[in-house]
């Protein structure tokens, strides 16, 4: 009875102020959020797994302490992604990071290449930039992925000192001297032993998650693995 009488509200609520596709602007069906399934269908897939190596891989060849990476979509100049990334990062809209949680964690529950993970950590902002934005753009993402896969999510255990100045024009050897040093492990020893999911928005050299895992070098962690939402391929 109330849930009949809360899908009615709900469908009237619907015929009231329709809510529409972010991609599209068709307005969605009940049960649809963010995207219709046209748009949906649309994204582009990276189909990487925590099995077989791929280019996510390759990033983090001189990190010994990471095991795997993959990330959910590829990230290309003006596609959905990008404004989907977008509206998390810069219009508030917080709930796009659960949308892509949700979906990757689906996905992950079922990667046998995975297994169980203890910790996830969100790349840390600096409080400064947390302020600003009221939010870590990365925090919904690992939420719904600790969920999935039963690990703890913490924002607490891997911390960042200082920004990085503006990393656009700067060259890939540059960005990691000025990311490097900038994040700092808490409480290290939580981590001991612990298998550790490290999650970001969009790998695109990986010197941001790269200077994480070098923060997490001295402690005899049980593997870092890194899952991001997209990818510049
Ligand atoms: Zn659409």
């Amino acid at each position: 009875m109330v849930s009949n009488l809360s899908k009615i509200l709900n469908d009237v609520n619907t015929f009231v102020v329709p809510k529409t596709c972010f991609g599209c602007n068709a307005v969605l069906y009940r049960g649809e959020h963010l995207l219709c399934a046209f748009c949906r269908n649309e994204l582009p897939l990276t189909e990487y797994n925590f099995s077989a190596e791929n280019a996510a891989d390759r990033l983090f060849y001189g990190h010994s302490g990471v095991r795997k990476a993959a990330a959910l979509f590829f990230y290309h100049q003006n596609g959905m992604v990008t404004q989907l990334i977008h509206g998390l990062k810069y219009r508030g809209m917080e709930q796009i990071g659960s949308f892509f949680g949700k979906w990757y964690g689906a996905l992950l529950s079922r990667d046998t290449g995975l297994g169980a993970i203890d910790y996830v950590l969100p790349v840390p902002l600096h409080r400064k930039k947390e302020r600003k934005r009221g939010y870590n753009q990365c925090t919904r993402f690992g939420l719904e992925l600790a969920r999935a896969l039963g690990g703890e999510f913490s924002a607490t255990l891997l911390v960042r000192e200082r920004s990085s100045r503006t990393q656009t024009v700067k060259n890939r050897w540059h960005r990691w001297k000025g990311t490097r040093g900038a994040f700092i492990a808490q409480s290290p020893e939580d981590l001991e032993g612990k298998r550790i999911l490290l999650v970001d928005d969009v790998i695109t050299t990986g010197a941001t998650l790269g200077a994480c895992c070098e923060a997490l070098d001295h402690i005899p962690h049980g593997g870092i693995y890194i899952a991001a939402m997209a990818m510049v391929p």
